[in-house]
């Protein structure tokens, strides 16, 4: 009787995950187990919306399990403490998971095997959070790829893994001690935000309304803010609740059925999917991102401490309405469009002169989708310091992308009710006086600020 523990972290879902394929394939009985961690409700990377989701992803999975036979075991601590114990209780013979590429993951990871080994215990890992893994692509002569262009092109070169089959029967152990499903509540937390409803039949629902319609616009339209044509899977991504693979194919599987322009805009989204593995390599290729700048030539630059600064762009009152409506979306929702990512992380570093950082936290505490390679990507491309970022003296003006991506205001509208009866090309412009009696004036001027910021990446980069 062979018994294998095979161990939940981001792949909450029971369709092609590689890991939990394998192990009903190689094992009698399989204990699927997610370890709840301990220290999420301090860490200032750890937010309420993301919880929530995986509480709802743990109760989806553990219906999705009890289908098929199974039962998912919960337990909370240390995973190499829970593991090693989970296995002597159960006597089982291996371990297998899918592997993580954050530098916190890739510890625990190392540390599972090495306790594993010493007990005799066997450990498998797979490719599952990525299509292409990071030591994957890389240069002819054998180098990571710091620039978007290149990596892609190579990505695409790549033979790429088929989906594997949905797991359609699985064979738990009884008697095992299992914690209770856990709520806000289990973290002394309560909800913040309206989110999306979590799961693998959630995320599918998705996916398939995505590839309906909005795919084949999703070339011209993906920064008309106001009828966002996105996928909104980033959260499914983040969790696992569907594979990359599965998304893959069924792109690959659209694109033979359409048009030349409906390719297009197939294509266009699977670029993006190449920039979410693009972040993954650069983090695990240069952990030092997550302290300190990719490009070390703008170390220098002059930063502002401001918490009033700060706090006003978190809550959404900077008096520019694209800024603010991005802000309290994100607030709302624990989700925010791109186009407005870009406009709310510039404006703060280039506008407000805070550091990277500040956004990058609090984006973290608030994302349901925050993952810590494209978060961190995504900041340090608008602050200019970055692998492949947006150069430091190109500064998105908030006025001109307002009149570019929401000529309408509709997005504004939606999220800044105060401005619902302001003409839309009084949005797009700074005001010489008050929008509204209860919206604020703009709280910077932009074209001064953007002068500041270039003197001081001058500078800056030059000593
Ligand atoms: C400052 C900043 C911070 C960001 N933080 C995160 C984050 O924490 N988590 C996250 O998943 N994305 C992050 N992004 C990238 C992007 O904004 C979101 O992935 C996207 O808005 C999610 O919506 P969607 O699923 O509808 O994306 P779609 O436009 O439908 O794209 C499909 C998928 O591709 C990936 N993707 C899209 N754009 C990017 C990108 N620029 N970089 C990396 N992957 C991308 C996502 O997994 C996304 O779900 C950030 C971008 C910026 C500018």
């Amino acid at each position: 009787m062979k018994r294998i523990i095979h161990w939940f972290r981001r792949d909450l879902r029971i369709s092609d995950n590689k890991s939990l394929y394998a192990a009903c394939r190689d094992g009698d009985e399989v204990i699927p187990v997610y370890i709840l961690s301990s220290w999420k409700r301090h860490h200032p990377w750890t937010g309420t919306n993301r919880q929530e989701f995986l509480c709802g992803c743990l109760r989806s999975l553990a219906k999705n399990l009890e289908q098929i036979g199974g039962r998912l075991i919960l337990r909370s601590g240390s995973p190499v403490k829970e593991l090693i114990e989970l296995a002597k209780e159960t006597q089982a013979d291996a371990i297998y998971f899918s592997e993580n590429y954050a530098p916190y993951d890739r510890k625990i990871e190392e540390r599972v095997q090495k306790a594993a080994l010493a007990k005799g215990i066997g450990v498998q890992l797979f490719k599952d959070t990525v299509i292409l893994a990071p030591g994957e692509v890389l240069s002819q002569s054998g180098q990571p790829f710091r620039i978007f262009t290149a990596y892609a092109r190579a990505w695409h070169r790549h033979r790429k893994p088929e989906p594997s089959p949905k797991v359609s029967r699985i064979a738990t152990p009884h008697q095992l001690d299992s914690e209770v499903m856990p709520t806000l509540a289990h973290w002394g937390l309560k909800p913040e935000a309206k989110i999306l409803p979590a799961g693998e039949k959630a995320a599918r629902g998705r996916l398939k309304d995505f590839l309906k319609s909005r795919i084949y616009e999703y070339a011209r339209r993906r920064n008309d803010l106001c009828s966002d044509v996105s996928s909104r899977l980033s959260q499914d991504l983040r969790f696992g609740t569907i594979s990359p693979r599965e998304i893959y194919a069924s792109c690959k599987k659209a694109s033979e059925e359409c048009n030349a322009v409906e390719r297009q805009g197939i294509q266009s989204f699977v670029n993006e999917l190449v920039w979410r593995e693009f972040y993954f390599q650069i983090l695990w290729h240069f952990p030092h991102v997550l302290r300190q700048d990719f490009r070390d030539q703008f170390s220098s630059v002059q930063w502002d401490q401001d918490p009033d600064k700060l706090k006003r762009w978190c809550e959404g009152t900077t008096g520019f309405p694209i800024v603010d409506a991005g802000m309290r979306e994100l607030n709302a929702t624990g989700y925010m469009h791109n186009r407005v990512r870009m406009i709310v992380a510039m404006f703060l570093t280039k506008d407000l002169h805070l550091h990277w950082r500040h956004g990058e936290q609090y984006f973290m505490q608030k994302l349901v989708d925050g993952d810590i390679p494209a978060n961190n990507g995504g900041w340090q491309w608008s602050a200019g310091t970055g692998a492949d970022a947006a150069p430091y003296f190109r500064i998105q003006n908030p006025w001109t992308q307002t009149a570019e991506y929401d000529p309408h205001g509709g997005y504004i509208k939606r999220w800044v009710p105060e401005l619902r009866d302001v003409k839309p090309n009084r949005l797009a412009k700074p005001p010489e006086q008050k929008l509204a009696p209860d919206y604020p004036l703009p709280m910077v001027d932009h074209y001064r600020e953007r002068a500041v910021t270039l003197e001081r990446f001058r500078s800056g980069a030059a000593s």
